[in-house]
């Protein structure tokens, strides 16, 4: 952004501080047996405690506290052997209690960090300040004869994961919430979906003059569900605020939202104070006590991380980056396919066969690994091509099976045999006359011609050294 010296922005530094929210994936609800749902029907799975009703008593969600901690444990956070649920009192439509259950003073993790990658190479280091546990709003849809509730997404276990303001750039906060993103999938503990609102970030932005180190007033940026939709908020706003600096303005702190049709940010709420939720304890949930053995079992539980597996993937099967991130699209797919490569001495070849398929990695590979570690022999030891490999593969993928019997059965070995070669060389001999003379005469390249036609005539199963060797035989070479 900065490179420009014409615009106004040149001229200020960029401070960016985030708060993310991501859904948990537990079955469910954070303070109920309501299931955590996506896409069901409204008001289907809703009950008199996630509806806030009179006399209904919330009991804390274990799932939930121990996704949240292991969250922590994953961003380097200390996470609190005892800390407490409150009460944020606020009124909005799609909130049924006039509260919401969170944390107030006395998180479940303080004091984290995520690196990324930095500007210039290396790393830097996104200091975390806190993440507390707390649960969602229901949704408001929005129709032409006027606004609809579904309370589904009343009460569904949420972490709020709170930045220092360390972000000075839009790239940083792509790269933060892309490495968040994937730390925590990798782990089990969300989908991390920002289309479906399981990850939303909101973004704090201020300017100040480059070198000074003073705060200016910032602006809040509500609700951004995409990584493209956040980069365009913050290059809009790092522009208006300039311009404002620059023609003499004073800003002040406000809530903004994000137009997506125009790509601007435009002005909800000013700020006049501190938002006022008059937070108290909540007075029906006992405070949530851990153990420290606890937190060392949820630690010892959690997965090596994916950039670790990738780097291990690439020095250990000598596969390549690209490949080694496709297979650590989720945990699920990486584990097997580990399962699988300890099995077989032709790992990379196993890799290169699933990575051919990339978009259905993500959802696990459900095909067993010594299944897998046999097609790769296979192909490896060379009874069946690429191709067919892949179609193997493919028949195990949808209906499983041995892969040495589907290759059988779907006439995918390679023939290497001289009884099966020796009609396919016959008829190439006798099939091209002036190709086996031009041979003879010393022509030696017209060979070509006559292992092209064995090819054909085996439908590409013929072992091309093999049949090469029996068609030198043939002709007398
Ligand atoms: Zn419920």
């Amino acid at each position: 952004m900065g490179e420009n010296r014409n615009r106004p922005a040149a001229s200020y530094e960029t401070v960016i501080g985030l708060e993310t929210h991501i859904a948990l994936k537990t079955e469910t609800k954070a303070f109920c047996s309501c299931a955590v749902t996506f896409g069901a029907e409204p008001n289907t799975h809703c009950c008199p405690v996630c509806l806030g009703m009179p006399g209904a008593l919330p009991v804390l969600n274990e799932k939930a506290v121990e996704y949240a901690a292991k969250a922590g444990l994953l961003l380097h956070c200390r996470v609190s052997l005892v800390s407490h649920m409150d009460r944020k009192q606020y009124f909005y439509p799609d909130l049924p209690k006039g509260y919401q259950i969170s944390q107030d003073d006395e998180p479940l993790c303080t004091d984290g960090w995520l690196e990324i990658p930095a500007a210039g190479g290396g790393k830097k280091r996104v200091r975390i300040e806190r993440i507390h546990l707390e649960e969602d709003a229901g949704k408001l849809i929005h129709t032409a004869e006027g606004t609809l509730i579904d309370c589904n997404r009343c009460g569904v276990p949420l972490i709020e994961i709170v930045t220092k303001p360390d972000f000075r750039s839009a790239e940083e906060v792509v790269a933060y919430l892309q490495e968040l993103r994937e730390i925590i999938r990798f782990a089990g503990l969300s989908d991390c979906r920002m289309n479906e609102g399981s990850l939303r970030c909101d973004v704090n932005l201020s300017l100040r003059p480059r070198g000074s180190e003073e705060l200016g007033e910032r602006a809040e940026l509500k609700n951004l569900n995409s990584f493209q939709f956040a980069a365009k908020a913050i290059a809009f706003e790092e522009e208006r605020q300039a311009a404002v600096l620059a023609s003499g303005g004073t800003l002040f702190p406000e809530t903004r939202g994000f137009c997506e049709e125009t790509g601007e940010t435009y002005a909800m709420r000013r700020k006049e104070s501190q938002d006022d939720y008059r937070f108290l304890p909540e007075p029906d949930l006992p405070p949530v006590v851990l153990t420290q053995d606890q937190i060392d079992r949820w630690r010892s539980e959690l997965p090596e991380p994916p950039a670790e597996r990738r780097a291990r993937y690439e020095s250990e099967y000598g596969l390549s980056h690209e490949t080694a991130a496709l297979l650590t699209v989720s945990r699920a797919a990486a584990d097997r396919f580990e399962e699988a490569a300890a099995r077989t001495p032709w790992a990379r070849q196993l890799a290169n066969l699933l990575a051919a398929d990339p978009e259905r990695l993500e959802a696990g590979i459900p095909v067993a690994a010594q299944s897998l570690a046999e097609l790769a022999a296979l192909l490896g030891e060379g009874s069946v091509g690429a191709a067919a490999a892949r179609r193997i593969l493919d028949e195990m993928w949808a209906h499983g099976g041995d892969p040495r019997e589907i290759a059988a059965r779907l006439g995918l070995l390679k023939l290497s045999d001289r009884a099966s070669l020796l009609p396919f060389a016959e008829q190439a001999v006798a099939a091209n006359g002036r190709a086996a003379a031009d041979f003879r005469a010393g022509k030696t390249a017209a060979l070509q011609a006559l292992l092209g036609d064995v090819m054909r005539r085996s439908h590409g199963r013929a072992d091309p050294a093999a049949a090469r060797a029996l068609l030198l035989e043939l002709l007398g070479g």
